[in-house]
């Protein structure tokens, strides 16, 4: 099945169960500052749970553009690292708002990833985790599904904090929360990794593919937890990994979907061998940058936008080392188009500005990066021990633009780290220079949120935009 296959077969066994198709909401949240990005499929929906809002309906499943890089969840650095992240994926949920709870949830997951008519996995591949006093979950994969009691992991508070465990979510402080059951899928014995709660988990053998969350209970300020008169049902799984499963490929770089965009990379490029992990990278920071710009993201030197810009970045980054000569990332768009357009028409409606936007980045930052490069470089040569110097990171970032996490990301690759304490005490002195100076008055209290004017007024300057100049 292709990847475009899996999502419509998900969406219509949802629909043959009850379930309204509800389509992917923005990744900027509407109405939740708190949020960065949209990061999961229940983030439109919150006020459901919460009974603040009333639909017409009490089932609802969607597939919802997904983006984890910065803020909270962030698994930017997990990319070109494992199989299994990206910044921008799609969730695939069902949700019950006070309708069916955890029996017909369990059973719907069950039946739609091992019935013959559905996806038809094979039930000696798949495990579960579910929390460790959740004896009713249990009981309903145990008896009523069948499944051994060898298959399901109990996973509790192994994080010290009570309630604080994986399998275990909350909304925040107080408010909603509950146990979780989630799905687990053998990639075989000749991939490295353990069993969910054991200390090799964190390998890419195992791969979560499913999580079921139960919103049983709502926590009050002093920590007690009330049953919900309604409880609640909120589910996620990745279609990039269950599309890997379906496609008898590890990787979530494999699938048909990604291939398209690493073979179009290479094209692009000019390279040959596309087994490049710079590949990969490029063609997940194609996706996510084209949905934020195409959702109305720009990019900018704060917030949302410098999440933006700093991906943006690593990309041009990782097409500078495979040897790419001039701009190359905005015609990224089109294979992406090709296979994504369908699904997500924004993308083909917006394709204007969304290529207008990535060139005009990749120009600006074209002009910095073999600069920086070189400098860098240079600097390395000379390094005694394997950390880069505060003063070197913070040279790159105040006259080159090159975020923070980008000169991490080329110290990991060769085994190196930077010195971020050091980093941020330059910019302690930098702040002060400008408090002295009496320019500026700028929040500097996350380095997410940098005022345009403190990054780039080295030797290459800024226009009120922010462009270098
Ligand atoms: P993991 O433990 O692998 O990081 P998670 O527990 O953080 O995943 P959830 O928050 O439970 O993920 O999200 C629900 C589902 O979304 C996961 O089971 C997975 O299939 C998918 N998913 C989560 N993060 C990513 C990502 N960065 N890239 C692709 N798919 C993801
Ligand atoms: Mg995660
Ligand atoms: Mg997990
Ligand atoms: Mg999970």
């Amino acid at each position: 099945m292709t990847s475009n296959e899996i999502r419509e077969a998900f969406l219509r066994y949802f629909e043959t169960q009850g379930h309204t198709r509800v389509a992917s909401s923005s990744l900027i949240p509407a109405n939740d500052p708190t949020l960065l990005f949209t990061n999961a499929g229940m983030n439109q929906f919150k006020d459901c749970f919460l009974g603040l809002d009333k639909r017409h309906y009490v089932r609802a499943t969607s597939s919802q553009k997904c983006v984890r890089a910065g803020g909270k969840h962030n698994d930017l650095d997990n990319v070109g690292y494992t199989a299994r992240h990206h910044t921008f994926f799609e969730m695939l949920g069902n949700f019950s708002f006070g309708d069916y709870f955890k029996q017909d949830a369990i059973r719907f997951a069950w039946e739609f990833l091992t019935s013959a008519e559905w996806l038809a996995l094979p039930t000696d591949r798949l495990y579960v985790t579910v929390y460790a006093t959740d004896d009713e979950a249990f009981d309903i994969w145990n008896k009523d599904i069948g499944l051994s009691a060898d298959r399901i992991i109990r996973i509790g508070d192994n994080k010290g904090a009570p309630y604080a465990s994986d399998n275990f979510w909350a909304m925040g402080d107080t408010g909603p929360c509950g146990p979780c059951t989630e799905i687990f899928y053998d990639h075989g014995a000749d991939i490295a990794g353990g069993l969910p709660g054991t200390p090799e988990e964190d390998g890419d053998r195992f791969i979560e593919i499913w999580n079921n969350v139960f919103m049983q209970f709502n926590r009050t300020a002093d920590g007690v937890l009330h049953p919900l008169p309604a409880p609640s049902v909120d589910t996620g799984m990745g279609l990039e990994r269950i599309s890997a499963v379906m496609q008898h490929v590890h990787s979530n770089y494999e699938i048909d979907l990604f291939q398209h965009l690493i073979k179009s990379a290479a094209q692009i490029i000019g390279i040959e061998n596309q087994n490049q992990p710079s590949l990969r990278v490029l063609a997940d920071h194609a996706r996510s940058c084209s949905f934020l710009i195409a959702d109305g993201v720009i990019p900018s030197n704060e917030g949302r936008g410098y999440v933006l810009r700093r991906i943006i970045r690593r990309a041009v980054r990782h097409g500078n080392k495979l040897g790419a000569t001039g701009s190359f990332f905005h015609k990224m768009v089109q294979p992406l188009i090709d296979v994504m357009g369908e699904a997500y028409p924004e993308l083909v409606n917006r394709r204007e500005v969304v290529e207008a936007t990535l060139l005009k980045e990749e120009e600006q930052f074209a002009r910095t990066l073999e600069q920086g490069l070189r400098l860098l470089e240079t600097e390395l040569a000379q390094l005694q021990g394997n950390t880069i110097a505060g003063s070197m990171v913070f040279k790159l970032y105040d006259t080159y633009g090159f975020p923070v996490d980008l000169t991490a990301d080329i110290a990991r690759e060769r085994n190196l780290q930077i010195d971020e304490a050091g980093f941020e005490a330059e910019m302690a002195q930098q702040r002060q220079r400008a408090r002295d100076a009496g320019k500026f008055n700028i929040d500097y209290n996350s380095i997410v949120k940098v005022d345009q004017e403190s990054v780039f007024h080295g030797y290459a300057g800024t226009d009120a935009q922010g462009n270098i100049i």
